[in-house]
C-alpha cells in the first residue's frame, strides 16, 4: 500500500523516542532517517524524546552514544535533547515527566476504574489461556474488583478495568486499518507499575499528544501497542497522532536485532569500520526501498526520494546487512 500523497501536504512534527538500554542499531535507524526525512520532507519539526522510565533497563551513558550517533549520522533534530526544550516539548526526558503521567492517571480515575493488582507473572501465566505464538499473556481480570486504597502499606501495580470496551479500530498510514479487541486479546493492561514506573504505554500515549506528534513512526513490533495508547488518547480527550510502522530489521542470523544482542549491527560497529554516514544511511534506506540502489547518496537525495516516491516498504521483516 502506497503512502497517501496527502501526508505530505502539511508540516509534520515527528519523533524519534529510542530508549537508552543500548547502543542504537539499524532497526533504530530505520524509524529515526524515516521520522526525520518525513520531518525534512514537509518542513515539519523533528523530536528526539527518550524513554528512560525504566531504570533497570537503562544502561548509563546509553543516552550519549544514542544522540552521538544520530549526530553523526547527520539526523538532526529541533526539538529534544541539547538545542531546543520547546514548550510542547517540556522535557524530552521521560524519567523528568513523571508529574503529567501522574496527573494523566488521576484524570483517568476519573473518567474510568482503575484498580490494585499484586498477581505475578507466574500467576497470571497459569490462569490465562496460553497466548498464541507472537501474542501476549491475556491478564485474566483476576484483580478487577479491588479498589485502591489511599494508606496501603505496600504498593501494587495498576491497572485499567476495560470491561465493556469495545474492538478498536486504528489506522496505520501504510498498513490501512486494523482492529484489536484489547479486553480480549491483551486484557487489562498496566498503568503504573508496582515499583512506581508508569506504563510505557501511558506515557507513550500521553507524550505523543502532548508534544502534539503528527506521525509516529515505530517499528511494527509496536504495532499491537497502539490500541492500547489510542484507547487512553481518547479516555484523555487527547489528540491522536497517525501511526506508520515499519518492518524490523532481521541480523543476519534471522533474529531481531536486540540492543543487548551482541551480533547486532550497531551504528558503532559500522563507525568501528570506518564507515560514512551516508553509507549507513543508504544502506538502511535501500532496506527500506527508499532507493533501489546501494550507492551511496547524500540527505537531500533521501529527502527529495520521499517527497517524489510512491514509497512502498517491505512488508515483512527483513534481513539487511553485510554479506560474510
Ligand atoms: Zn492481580
Amino acid at each position: 500500500m502506497p503512502l497517501p500523497e496527502e501526508l505530505l501536504e502539511q508540516p509534520l512534527r515527528t519523533r524519534f523516542a529510542p530508549t537508552p538500554s543500548g547502543d542504537l542499531h539499524l532497526g533504530g535507524v530505520s524509524v529515526a532517517l524515516v521520522s526525520w526525512l518525513f520531518a525534512r520532507a514537509t518542513g515539519g519539526r523533528f523530536i528526539v524524546r527518550v524513554d528512560d522510565l525504566d531504570a533497570v533497563r537503562a544502561i548509563p551513558g546509553a543516552t550519549d552514544r544514542i544522540l552521538e550517533d544520530l549526530r553523526w549520522l547527520g539526523l538532526d533534530w529541533d526539538e529534544g535533547p541539547g538545542p531546543v526544550e520547546s514548550a510542547e516539548l517540556g522535557s524530552p526526558f521521560q524519567s523528568k515527566r513523571s508529574e503529567l503521567y501522574a496527573r494523566s492517571l488521576d484524570e483517568l480515575r476519573r473518567v474510568t476504574r482503575i484498580y490494585p493488582c499484586d498477581c505475578s507473572r507466574a500467576e497470571i501465566a497459569r490462569v490465562a489461556a496460553a497466548p498464541h505464538p507472537g501474542e501476549e499473556t491475556v491478564y485474566p481480570g483476576t484483580c478487577r474488583r479491588r479498589v485502591e486504597q489511599k494508606d496501603a502499606k505496600r504498593s501494587s501495580s495498576l491497572r485499567i478495568d476495560l470491561s465493556g470496551v469495545a474492538p478498536l479500530e486504528v489506522r496505520d498510514v501504510l498498513r490501512g486499518t486494523s482492529k484489536q479487541d484489547i479486553l480480549k486479546q491483551v486484557g487489562d493492561f498496566v498503568l503504573r507499575r508496582a515499583d512506581g514506573v508508569y506504563s510505557y504505554q501511558l506515557a507513550t500515549a500521553v507524550d505523543d499528544a502532548v508534544m502534539n506528534v503528527d506521525l509516529v513512526v515505530r517499528g511494527d513490533d509496536l504495532l499491537g501497542s497502539t490500541p492500547r495508547q489510542v484507547h487512553l488518547q481518547r479516555l484523555l480527550g487527547l489528540r491522536t497522532p497517525r501511526y506508520l510502522h515499519l518492518p524490523v530489521i532481521l541480523g543476519p542470523n534471522n533474529q531481531r536485532l536486540a540492543k543487548r544482542n551482541g551480533d547486532s549491527l550497531t551504528v558503532r560497529y559500522f563507525r568501528g569500520l570506518g564507515a560514512a554516514p551516508r553509507e549507513v544511511l543508504t544502506l538502511v534506506a535501500h532496506g527500506l526501498r527508499i532507493v533501489d540502489s546501494p550507492a551511496p547518496v547524500t540527505h537531500e537525495e533521501l529527502v527529495q526520494r520521499i517527497r517524489r516516491l510512491r514509497w512502498e516498504p517491505p512488508a515483512k521483516a527483513y534481513t539487511l546487512g553485510p554479506r560474510r
